[in-house]
């Protein structure tokens, strides 16, 4: 057989969405893959549907239709304060999952150095594998998630080329304080780092907590590569919509890389999306409320099932503590899980870079109905439960 790259052995599949193939072959109700079972905004069904007949359904422009950016640049003004130009400032992407990459791309070398704050969503560390740089972790420390400040400054003092945000956190659920991210600006700026946030939850965060946006921090929009995506937001995460936002000598390469390896996102989607990324700040304050609610009906669930967990400032996943289980590995409590107790949710060791595997991660972006049901599943959890094999000494 000829030879396969050695590219991809630094790096496994992603657990989260083999975890949602486990739940399709089980029949388990389905929290692992953080993605909605309720239907995007109505008038954004319509839209596609008029979409449909009249197109556009052949290329866009590679880096974004006009009027898509021009309606992103405008949103993403308004909630940022910055002003944002369509013309050079903005890529558009298949995804965030695309940005994220392209980001990476563009501004470290192989070999460079880049921070990632652990726990964190695992499309990091595959992206520093493919992209060559070498992650630098530093631990957010549960229960609370605070920086580890000490690590911080020694990873910073390790000259790396950029560091990776994401806020709100996932699978944290971390909103990062203005004072947290003013400290990580100050080191980004004293070690001439890029700052690339992965900010999907940008609109998912819950009182009395705010999302600030790192570039529109004072001087920070130079420095900054702002990951975003519709996904979330709009609940069309199989649109593959995301887009990265940049000072124009990052967007010049951003678009080379894009250009080559996509050609561009889908341009009838494009279209459509134009609708929601002109909706009123109504629709925002409503998503918010959506989540409030859901949030506070799972961490309920879980309290009754008797789970500890964390609670969420931002974002829609909880980490629950499994530890009292005893299993072998959270790896095998969240396989016996789906397939005995009927709820898919992600071993929390894939968001580790420590050792760590006293979690399992649920989401809550489901229909009301769909958290119930999980719920009355999760409340059996103890009275099915059989250890498995014996816990290896030591582990
Ligand atoms: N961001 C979502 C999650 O963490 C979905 C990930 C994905 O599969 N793209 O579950």
């Amino acid at each position: 057989m000829a030879r396969i790259s050695s590219r991809t052995a630094g790096f496994q599949e992603s657990v989260i969405r083999r975890m949602t193939r486990v739940a399709q072959q089980t029949g388990a109700v389905n929290l692992s893959q953080g993605f909605p079972d309720f239907d995007p905004p109505q008038p954004l069904m319509e839209a596609l549907r008029r979409t449909a007949e009249k197109g556009p359904h052949q290329y866009a422009v590679t880096w974004g239709a006009a009027n898509f950016r021009e309606a992103l640049a405008q949103k993403q003004g308004r909630f940022t304060g910055l002003p944002i130009d369509p013309e050079s400032h903005i890529v558009v992407t298949c995804g965030s999952t695309e940005a994220m990459m392209a980001a990476m791309m563009s501004v470290t070398e192989p070999g460079d150095k880049v921070i990632v704050f652990s726990p964190f969503y695992e499309n990091y560390a595959a992206d520093a594998v493919l992209t060559g740089a070498e992650p630098l972790y530093v631990p957010l420390l549960p229960p609370s998630f605070e920086i580890d400040v000490q690590a911080l400054r020694a990873a910073f003092a390790q000259g790396p080329r950029a560091v990776i945000l994401c806020n709100p956190g996932n699978p944290t659920g971390k909103v990062f304080r203005r004072d947290e991210l003013l400290e990580i600006g100050r080191l980004a700026e004293a070690a001439d780092a890029w700052v690339i946030t992965d900010e999907v939850y940008e609109h998912i965060v819950y009182e009395p907590c705010r999302h600030t946006y790192f570039a529109a921090l004072p001087g920070m929009f130079e420095r900054t590569i702002t990951c975003g995506s519709l996904s979330k937001t709009f609940s069309i995460t199989g649109w593959r919509l995301g887009y990265l936002i940049a000072p124009e000598s990052v967007v010049q390469a951003a678009r080379k890389i894009h250009d080559f390896l996509t050609v561009g996102a889908p341009a009838p989607l494009q279209e459509a999306a134009v609708t929601a990324l002109q909706f009123p700040d109504e629709y925002y304050a409503g998503l918010k409320d959506r989540y409030a609610r859901q949030r506070s009906l799972f961490l309920n669930i879980l309290c009754d099932a008797k789970l500890k967990h964390t609670e969420p400032e931002g974002a829609y996943y909880v980490l629950a503590d499994i530890s009292e289980f005893g299993a072998p590995s959270d790896t095998w409590f969240a396989e016996w899980m789906a397939r005995e107790a009927g709820v898919a949710a992600v071993p929390g060791s894939s968001f580790f870079h420590e050792k760590e595997d006293r979690y399992v991660r649920f989401h809550f972006a489901k229909k009301e109905e769909t958290l119930i049901e999980a719920g009355r599943r999760l409340k059996k959890i103890r009275e099915l439960y059989r250890p498995g094999p014996t816990r290896p000494k030591g582990a």
